[in-house]
């Protein structure tokens, strides 16, 4: 995708951010369902006890990445709805607009680069 110099999201763009998302979307649907197959799969070829024990600590593993999956899903879900408001690349904290190539390496972010590094540094201070 080559983006226009114009700040502004063209009407094609906006299309291409909104396919980008939805396979986002299907991607974690089909990642997710398969998850469980495999979870039932195993269940049923692993009856003995010490390997419940390593399956249930895989089980973890994978609710894990299911607690991932679900968070992106729903920034995905928002970032949808921003697309329909038409205020997809204005910055959650300064309304600036947000660079296209930064929304292509990161389609879900809110905030543009400088609001984003502010935010990491103010991380990076509560932790120390
Ligand atoms: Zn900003």
């Amino acid at each position: 995708m080559k983006f226009t110099n114009s700040p502004e999201l063209t009407q094609e763009e906006i299309d291409y951010f909104r396919t980008k998302l939805e396979d986002m979307q299907k991607q974690i649907f089909e990642e997710s369902g398969e998850t469980v197959q495999e979870m039932k799969n195993r269940n049923k070829e692993f009856p003995d006890p010490s390997d419940r024990a390593h399956l249930e600590a895989e089980s973890i593993t994978t609710l894990r990445i299911r607690d991932r999956e679900r968070k992106l899903l729903k920034k995905i879900g928002e970032a949808l709805k921003r697309i329909e408001n038409g205020e997809y690349n204005v910055c959650e904290e300064c309304e600036e607009l947000i660079r296209k190539e930064r929304l292509d390496a990161r389609p879900v972010t809110t905030l543009c680069i400088n609001c984003k590094e502010k935010e990491e540094q103010m991380e990076k201070t509560q932790h120390t």
